[in-house]
């Protein structure tokens, strides 16, 4: 199967099964389907993939394909939306699923070391258990992986407060393109001194190197927690209401976005009926470490909401309640598969006053390529994701998602904006 240096295939073959075992290397076209694609539209076979256990397998396989000229991919759990994990040519892919164990949660230095194959809400439910907290949820959190999500340096909802993933990385341990191993940053709360190397490898997508464990910062966690899905008659309403919340000094853990399209996509999911005419609503929670605390600042978020075009407000009134809501906000994705082939999911970022302006130029440019747009993202930071959704069969359609995402990216440029994944 290995189309590099012909001669070589067998040997190669063999080395990898030396190092992790023939149970764990996969060379068959049919078994190496599975580790070909990622949560975009790509896809190619790899050469071989293999699931490592341990840094050692991960760095001698990493320093026998160097010698060889072979490329090597990270994969997680492929829920990647850059095509990261699907392999280049002839690549080998390491499979790090085999490494998910939670090695030490401890609460006196408020750390947790991982290693990268732990799944993030398996991850989140074992500190919750000991009263601590990680906040990076990445929307995927029940099928990513915590390295994949250091890979990408994963955001979430929660991050509007809490920071996203690199704000909670204290140190690594990452195999290095030669094979040799680096161990950087570590347990202690502070380190000022030196280059800030763990931070280097989050965010940098697998390029730089194959994190093998990593040391996280953990919080107390939040006992109170309130939630509410407001319903606007207008964008604009739901935007005066995240800007005025602000300045009245209020900070809730989330204010997810969604438009009027995504919105009927997952009306089946809402705790409550779509009130007629709506065009925006808000995911609203707060958070405390008394339960009194979050709904007060809930109440008080959603009584500056009133002042403006409401056409509903869902308040939760307890964990399950709260459950559905994030339901409906978790199926927004599956919610865009069931009604088209093709998804390409951009994301960009806006000033937090300019958020109206991007939804009226995301549905502009819907019109104008006659392709459904439907829009969401994290109103508190302007992070938007405007889902473009297609035909990847028919050629006119990919042509004009191309021209739409350019066009996305320059109108968020033109409004003070970013490219944000
Ligand atoms: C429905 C859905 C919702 C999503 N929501 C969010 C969201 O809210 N916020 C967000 O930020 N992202 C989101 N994503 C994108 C994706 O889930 C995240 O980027 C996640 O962090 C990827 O984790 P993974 O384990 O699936 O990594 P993979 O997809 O397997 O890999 C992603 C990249 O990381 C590299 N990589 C993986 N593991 C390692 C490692 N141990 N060392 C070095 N490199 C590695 C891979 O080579 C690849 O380049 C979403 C995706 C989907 C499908």
């Amino acid at each position: 199967m290995f189309s590099f240096r012909r001669g070589r295939r067998r040997a190669v073959t063999h080395q990898l099964r030396k190092i992790a075992g023939r149970e764990n290397t996969r060379t068959e076209p049919s078994e190496l389907l599975a580790y070909s694609y990622d949560a975009t539209f790509q896809q190619r076979l790899p050469t071989a993939a293999v699931a490592v256990q341990n840094t050692e397998q991960v760095a001698s396989i990493v320093e026998l394909a160097a010698n060889e000229h072979i490329p090597v991919v990270a994969r997680g759990a492929a829920t990647g939306l850059a095509g990261g994990s699907v392999p280049p040519p002839d690549a080998i892919v390491l499979n790090l699923a085999k490494m998910r164990g939670i090695k030490d949660i401890d609460p006196d230095d408020g750390v947790a070391v991982v290693e990268p194959g732990v799944i993030t809400s398996q991850f989140h439910a074992a500190v919750e258990r000991v009263g601590l907290f990680y906040p990076p949820d990445p929307a995927s959190l029940r099928q990513c992986t915590i390295g994949g999500n250091l890979a990408c340096n994963a955001g979430g909802p929660r991050c509007l407060k809490y920071g996203v993933t690199r704000d909670y990385v204290r140190g690594v341990t990452v195999v290095l393109a030669d094979g040799s191993v680096v161990e950087t940053g570590g347990r202690v709360l502070k380190s000022s001194t030196g280059y800030a190397l763990p931070h280097l490898f989050v965010g940098s997508e697998g390029t730089l190197g194959i994190i093998t464990e990593a040391v996280l910062r953990l919080i107390p966690l939040p006992r109170g927690r309130a939630t509410a899905l407001v319903f606007f008659g207008s964008v604009e309403a739901a935007t005066e209401t995240v800007t005025a919340s602000f300045l009245k000094g209020l900070a809730p853990a989330t204010l997810e976005f969604l438009d009027t399209h995504t919105l009927e996509l997952v009306s089946s999911e809402l705790p409550t009926q779509l009130p007629e005419g709506t065009q925006a609503a808000l995911l609203i929670e707060t958070d405390s470490f008394e339960a009194t605390e979050a709904l007060d600042a809930l109440q008080r978020v959603v009584a500056i909401a009133r002042q403006t075009d409401v056409l509903g407000i869902h308040l939760a009134t307890d964990e399950e309640e709260s459950s559905r809501i994030w339901h409906a906000r978790q199926a927004i994705s599956g919610a865009f598969g069931r009604i088209a082939k093709g998804k390409l999911g951009e994301d960009v970022v806006v000033p937090r006053s300019k958020i109206a302006n991007m939804v009226r130029a995301v549905e502009e440019i819907s019109q104008t390529h006659g392709l459904p747009i439907p829009l969401f993202g994290h109103a508190g930071d302007g992070n938007l994701h405007p889902n473009i959704l297609f035909d990847p069969s028919s050629p006119s359609d990919l042509l004009a998602v191309e021209r739409a995402a350019i066009e996305i990216f320059e109108r968020a440029i033109a409004l003070g904006g970013a490219l944000s994944g």
